[in-house]
């Protein structure tokens, strides 16, 4: 912890420190990846907190998803400010609403509907629309988009023609069915996710006596990426102010990779006329990437066009030199995802800590093949999107015994309080069957296990940090994490989809499935979806510290047709290609095309595939079984309590 406020500015650059110090009134920081936004609004929060500028609960830091407002919670306590609010705009508006709820509208708040796809369901019965699971499943997403661009039914038609949106029945029919559904929610006595935003909004505008009390107990906001604000969220962030100005945005234009479900840079691009008065910051350090790193990132930007691109800025990166990008083309998807396979184990076998490597892909339906090639070769990895970590039932049952041990002393191993923590965890753990050893194979079985090895990684950490802690006070900082859902780091190598790789960094980072068809993905059509497309990949190349691997695949399966190319955003870049310069095209057969089944490493024993991995929900990570979920790829319960991050995700899933 910095002995003083002034401590808190060390390891600033002049323009964070600019941004830190900039404690009244609107205050906009326009910076590519990696410039330290987030660091700076970090280290401003604490800064006014610990120098007595800022009363801490009336600071409301707003951001992308939960696991963000985890690590910033985390950061501030590290650097001495406590008990400031570091939420989603969901979280922070659900927990607003529960407590008004009884005061404005009255009564307990209504319970969060868990199966929408029923009451979607039920309310074309209602219409006597027949629709297939398809239909159904595109029909929620444009009542979903409708809700969060602030559409009524009867607006509906117009709206999705002007959002260009492809609308998978009549438009008036789904008018019909969006009104059906509101009346049978209404009736049913259940909300939905996007009700507690629109709900507290309401409250916000209708109750003049609330929107005052919330103003007094919030008066300084800071948002974070807030390139990809929905209306809908800059409305409740309108009320949150009132006429008040006290507001820090951080964004970059450049990574808007959410404008499909309705969010746009607008609001980050049009700050400085809604608030003549503003601060502006530009960032242009880069600290996070390598040079090499940093020059591939700006290439990719050179090409790009829209009005996010002329905002623009060229990065300029503060890192020593590290290893050229490697570009691996591959014959077929799986021998690409053994090659990155392969190339992880040995870089963990050489020392890099498996959570320093991610896998990032476009749609989540590609991770199936990497689960399966990293379980095959032998390395941990955790799925992004695992939100719900402690609903699962093996982390309730290990919390149950845990608690139990704290409570009455376990075993022998227990009472014996020159026992380390983290041995007493293992020791709980290990009479619920746990082993330290990872058990063979991937499912399921991994899975549980996976989750009770994070538990003990958190109980490592946790007496790292605090050495005379006991089992109780471990017990009390489960309950603490669970009531926020902020689940323990696991210590695998992370899958995740560009989306929600937002915000975060790896040392490494493997860029998979870069081919024509993946990358701009079919659907994208038009100049506006082919460049945010581009961002995406922007978004992904800048969260790799150190090294970069981009790779694609010519075919889809062993022996089928070659006819995909490479990515047409690496033109230019990739080594090859006209007018390119940096990177390396990685051996592995000629022209750099590693052939099939040879890609396969003595490193990996290879195991026969028998049983495909099994279908996750791209929510909460949990193993499907019913058709009907597996098809969808998700719980139908999950997106009803989400954060903000995860329901958005889940759209960028749908669509594809
Ligand atoms: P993104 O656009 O991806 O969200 P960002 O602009 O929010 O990125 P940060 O995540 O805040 O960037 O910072 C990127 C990395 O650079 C982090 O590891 C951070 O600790 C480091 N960093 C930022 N500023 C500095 C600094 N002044 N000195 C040293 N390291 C820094
Ligand atoms: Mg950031």
């Amino acid at each position: 912890v910095p002995d003083s406020a002034d401590a808190v500015l060390d390891g600033l650059d002049p323009e964070q420190r600019e941004v830190a110090t900039a404690l009244r009134g609107p205050v906009c920081v326009l910076a590519g990846a990696g410039t330290g936004k987030t660091r700076a609004i970090t280290h401003r929060i604490a800064y006014g907190v610990r120098a007595g500028i800022l009363q801490p609960t009336t600071v409301l830091a707003v951001t992308f998803t939960n696991r963000a407002a985890g690590e910033m919670r985390g950061r501030l306590r590290q650097l001495g400010a406590v008990g400031v609010q570091a939420r989603t705009f969901h979280s922070a508006a659900l927990r607003q609403l529960q407590y008004f709820w009884p005061k404005a509208i009255g009564g307990a708040m209504p319970r969060l509907v868990d199966r929408k796809i029923q009451l979607v369901a039920d309310a074309a019965a209602a219409c006597r629309v027949r629709l297939d699971r398809g239909e159904l499943r595109d029909v929620t997403a444009e009542i979903e988009w409708s809700k969060v661009t602030q559409t009524v039914p009867a607006d509906y038609a117009l709206a999705a023609a002007k959002a260009g949106r492809e609308t998978p029945r009549d438009p008036a029919e789904i008018a019909q069915l969006y009104s059906a559904y509101e009346e049978l929610k209404r009736g049913r006595g259940v909300i939905d996710f996007e009700d507690v935003l629109l709900l507290t909004v309401a409250v916000l505008q209708d109750r003049p006596d609330v929107a005052q009390q919330v103003r007094a107990q919030y008066q300084h906001f800071v948002v974070d990426e807030y390139q990809d604000v929905s209306p809908l969220q800059q409305r409740l962030l309108d009320l949150w102010l009132g006429d008040r100005d006290d507001l820090c945005v951080v964004g970059d234009a450049s990574q808007t990779i959410y404008s499909f479900t309705g969010a746009t840079p607008d609001h980050l691009l049009d700050f400085r006329l809604r608030h003549p008065g503003a601060t502006v910051v530009k960032l242009v350090r880069d600290y996070r990437s390598t040079p090499q790193v940093v020059h591939l990132a700006n290439g990719l930007l050179a090409q790009a066009r829209g009005r996010a691109a002329d905002h623009r800025l060229e990065l300029v990166s503060q890192r020593p030199a590290g290893p050229e990008p490697v570009y691996t083309e591959y014959t077929d998807e799986p021998a690409e995802a053994e090659g990155a396979a392969r190339r992880i184990r040995e870089l963990v076998d050489s020392g890099v800590p498996p959570a320093e490597i991610a896998v990032l892909f476009r749609t989540n339906s590609q991770s199936e093949i990497y689960e399966q090639a990293l379980a095959d070769a032998g390395v941990p990895y955790q799925l992004r999107g695992a939100e719900r970590f402690f609903d699962r039932p093996e982390v309730r049952k290990a919390g149950t015994a845990l608690r139990a041990a704290a409570r009455f002393g376990g075993n022998d191993a227990l009472l014996d309080d020159t026992v380390d923590l983290p041995s007493q965890v293992r020791a709980v753990l290990s009479g619920e069957g746990w082993t330290t050893e990872p058990p063979a194979g991937s499912g399921a079985v991994r899975e549980r296990w996976e989750s009770l090895a994070a538990l003990v990684h958190l109980a490592q950490d946790f007496a790292a940090a605090k050495p005379d802690a006991t089992l109780g006070d471990l017990v009390a900082e489960l309950d603490e994490r669970a009531g926020a859902q902020h689940a323990p780091t696991v210590q695998g190598v992370t899958l995740a989809s560009l989306h929600s790789a937002k915000g975060l960094e790896w040392d490494v980072v493997f860029l998979v499935g870069l081919a024509e068809g993946m990358m701009p993905i079919t659907y994208a059509k038009t100049d506006e979806q082919i460049e945010e497309e581009r961002r995406l990949l922007y978004v992904g190349v800048t969260r790799a510290r150190e090294r970069l691997h981009l790779s694609w695949a010519l075919a889809r399966s062993p022996g089928g047709r070659a006819g995909r190319r490479p990515s047409r955003f690496l033109d230019g870049l990739r080594p090859g290609s006209a007018g390119a310069a940096g990177g390396r095209l990685a051996a592995g057969g000629a022209g750099g095309v590693e052939r099939g089944s040879s890609g396969r490493s003595a490193l990996a024993p290879a195991p026969r595939r028998t049983q495909r991995a099994p279908a996750r929900c791209r929510v909460c990570g949990r193993s499907l079984t019913d058709a009907g979920e597996m098809k969808l790829m998700r719980c139908e319960g999950c997106p009803s309590d989400m954060d903000e991050g995860v329901y958005e995700r889940l759209l960028a899933w749908r669509a594809v």
